[in-house]
């Protein structure tokens, strides 16, 4: 379910793979915080990354810039002009990727692996992305949703798009499968990140939600979710043994990240990223 694939020639389907075991595993989560790098493009990576798997993964942010900020957002009613030369600023600075991966997506559960191409590279109605090739950065759009990143150390990476429906449609399990089976990794050694998203205390929602997640909607309601924690019960299905979580939250920190939820929908849209650059990724971390 949920497999495609693109690459330099003609694109082909091929099957998921992979082994679940059947017990949930004694997996430990973390909370790891985004830090903020300077630069042209205000974007926050997650530590540790580049230096111990040598992968740039992060998500833009608000800026310091008045009015709609660093705004990444294409499908808006945002002038597409501002919008796409903050795209051309944030290539510029991805300059160890030749290729650019990103969606329209959908809270979908289709993934698709991209392993070639050059410049833009856009498919519409996907919310999952992997490549086992260095040079292609694979990005989805955010603002509340979690970007959910996996990496098979040396292997390949992926980027998740996981907003409620995806989350309980199981996009992680297609990614994790797809990962699995692109790589030969063993599941043990995949490497999870649940990032820059809303937390449980800032998104009430409706029983459907709730129910749909399959947690429990005790009670008259309005229910509270946190995505992240769901998504990290169902890693440990899954069997995965290193993940952690993003301390931030969207809403709780519009100074720094959007929020569509705390704006009524009105806010606009970061962009997480990953991929294995061509040269070794720098570092330039400030303080926070
Ligand atoms: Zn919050």
């Amino acid at each position: 379910m949920g497999s495609k694939r693109v690459s330099g020639k003609a694109g082909k389907r091929v099957s998921t793979g992979g082994q679940r075991p059947s017990q949930e595993s004694q997996s430990q989560s973390s909370l790891l915080r985004e830090n903020p790098l300077s630069g042209m493009v205000p974007r926050f990576e997650i530590p540790g990354w580049s230096e111990r798997y040598g992968v740039v993964a992060g998500i833009t942010g608000r800026g310091s810039e008045p009015g709609r900020g660093f705004d990444l957002g294409l499908w808006s009613s945002e002038p597409v002009g501002d919008v796409m030369s903050r795209w051309l600023t944030f290539r510029r600075e991805m300059a160890n990727f030749p290729a650019v991966v990103l969606g329209n997506q959908v809270h979908g559960v289709e993934v698709m692996s991209v392993d070639g191409g050059r410049g833009w590279i856009q498919m519409e109605g996907i919310d999952g992305w992997i490549t086992t090739q260095p040079g292609i950065l694979l990005t989805v759009t955010i603002a509340d949703c979690v970007p959910v990143y996996l990496l098979a150390p040396a292997r390949g990476v992926a980027l998740l798009h996981a907003g409620w429906r995806g989350t309980a449609g199981g996009i992680l399990g297609v990614g994790v499968d797809r990962l699995l089976a692109e790589t030969g990794c063993p599941v043990k050694e995949i490497v999870m990140h649940c990032g820059v998203g809303i937390c449980g205390e800032c998104y009430e929602v409706g029983s459907e939600v709730v129910l749909g997640c399959g947690a429990a909607a005790d009670g008259p309601g309005p229910w509270h979710i946190d995505l992240r924690e769901q998504l990290m019960k169902q890693a440990r299905v899954l069997g995965l043994d290193h993940v952690t979580n993003s301390a931030w939250c969207s809403a709780h920190d519009r100074r720094r990240f959007y929020s569509h939820r705390a704006s009524g929908g009105t806010d606009g849209r970061m962009v997480a990223y990953v991929g294995m650059p061509m040269e070794p990724a720098g570092h330039r971390v400030l303080s926070q």
